[in-house]
């Protein structure tokens, strides 16, 4: 690898190296298999939505179905109309979902399909139905295809009664399965009723029974969709992938929404609990009194190990701002912060909260790729990486521990079960971490000092 200096890294604005993201597709897909009997379909070519359903499937080690439209030659050149409306009718016809959510790709999106048109021109069986967004994968990342789906549906189904159903829609943001559950346990604990959407817990972490379900039991049903106008509130979990779906049915339905960071960290999660108290006038029980009351302690003993400790935190962006909150909780100095997502609202975000904590100098970048954080670093090197998969050749050409968190996660298992969020979420994070440092300082202890510290 090439050794820049500070300048010439700062210098490189449109190629990009080992990016911090993937395409907007991958998102919208995800974001799709969160709906109850769903079927995900790629407006584009095999190849891509193979990409897709690979890329979903290795993170969660979960099949992640979807259909495509399979272009050719002749779709690039006349247009994907007729190969959509045929995909539809086959997809209803033998795989029979409820809904199909069509999602574009670059390919589409370059000749201009309008799947607007399409869709009105389809032969959509009674009962059934098809949605779609817009996901150029040129623009933005998987986080703006998840939220585009999210708007996607809203769009299509959300609809308001002029009965207020009582409930709090819950915008997890693009987390796994397992911190869906987690932050659906805390709703359920705090008394709040809710629509979590989209959720794809008991889809994409399914249990095994010894048959293949193509539709598992979980993820938002198409009536909770529907239902999402006659919320009386919407908590959007993340800045960045909550705001345009909370903005929509603001607009549209006037559902009011109040943006929280992802609750990683204490401060995180004692803002959502306390949002959820509001909502239900309910007293925090003291299950998660004793489980905060754990984390404390827990972070007091361990700060000797983790205090000072500087640390590279990359991914997408609010698991990021998370990570990046729970650091600083745990005395550690983050040194470089970045994303793939083009958003500058993160690097504002993530500033103001590195100012809280009295750093002015890291380096907090969106847009940014993991060549850049790799030159970074061997400029000026960190004691640990946290982030994903991806970061993993930089942890070992330069010798520090990686702890892998964050979306895509290729080479561990079990990640996508296990929660970020909450209280216990950090527990488990300050466990790894903690862990990971230590580890170091024993691997560079000679073996009589190993012996003494035994
Ligand atoms: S061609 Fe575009 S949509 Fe298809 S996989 Fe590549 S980036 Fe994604």
């Amino acid at each position: 690898m090439l050794d820049l200096t500070p300048k010439e890294i700062k210098a490189r604005s449109a190629l990009r190296i080992n990016p911090c993201k993937t395409c907007q597709p991958v998102g919208a897909m995800y974001a799709a298999l969160g709906v109850h009997k769903c079927m995900p379909h790629s407006h584009g070519s095999q190849g891509c939505a193979s990409f897709h359903r690979m890329y979903l499937s290795r993170h969660f080690k979960e099949p992640a179905i979807a259909s495509s439209s399979s272009f050719t030659e002749g779709a690039s050149v006349f247009g994907g109309g007729s190969n959509v409306k045929t995909a539809v009718k086959n997809v209803f016809d033998i795989y029979d979902p409820d809904i199909i959510a069509i999602h574009t790709t670059c390919l589409s999106e370059t000749i201009g399909d309008d799947l607007n048109s399409y869709i009105q021109d389809m032969d959509i069986p009674e009962g059934k139905i098809v949605v779609h967004t817009n996901t150029p994968s040129y623009a933005g990342s998987h986080i703006n295809g998840f939220f585009n789906m999210m708007c996607g549906f809203i769009n299509y189904l959300a609809k308001k009664t002029g009965t207020p159903n009582g409930k709090t829609a819950i915008f997890p943001g693009f987390v796994n399965p397992g911190d869906m559950r987690e932050l659906s346990r805390l709703a359920k604990l705090m008394q709040v009723p809710f629509t979590m959407f989209p959720d794809t817990s008991g889809v994409m972490d399914a249990p095994m029974t010894g048959r293949f379900d193509m539709y598992p039991s979980g993820g938002t049903t198409i009536p909770e969709i529907i239902g999402l106008g006659d919320c009386e509130q919407v908590l959007a979990l993340g800045a960045i992938t909550g705001i345009e779906p909370a903005e929509l049915l603001k607009k549209k339905f006037k559902v009011p929404y109040t943006l929280l960071p992802l609750p990683i960290g204490v401060e995180a999660t004692d803002r959502f609990i306390m949002e959820l108290s509001k909502i239900s006038k309910a007293e925090v029980p003291y299950e998660l009194e004793e489980q905060r009351g754990q984390l404390i302690d827990i972070l007091l003993d361990s700060n000797q190990y983790t205090f000072e400790k500087t640390v590279a935190i990359y991914g997408d962006p609010d698991i990021v701002t998370g990570l990046t909150a729970l650091c600083l909780e745990m005395g550690m100095v983050p040194k470089y912060v970045i994303t793939g997502t083009p958003k500058e609202d993160f690097t504002k975000e993530v500033n103001a909260l590195l100012e809280r904590y009295g750093i002015s100098d890291a380096v907090v970048k969106a847009n940014a790729d993991l060549f850049e954080l790799h030159q970074l670093i061997k400029n000026e090197p960190v004691d640990l990486l946290l982030g994903t998969s991806y970061g993993k050749a930089i942890a070992k050409a330069e010798n520090i521990p990686l702890i892998r968190a964050g979306f895509p996660i290729l080479d561990r298992y079990v990640h996508s079960y296990l929660p970020l969020v909450g209280y216990s979420g950090m527990i488990r994070m300050v466990e790894r971490i903690t862990n990971a440092i230590m580890d170091r300082q024993d691997a560079a202890c000679a073996d009589e000092d190993l012996e003494a510290i035994m």
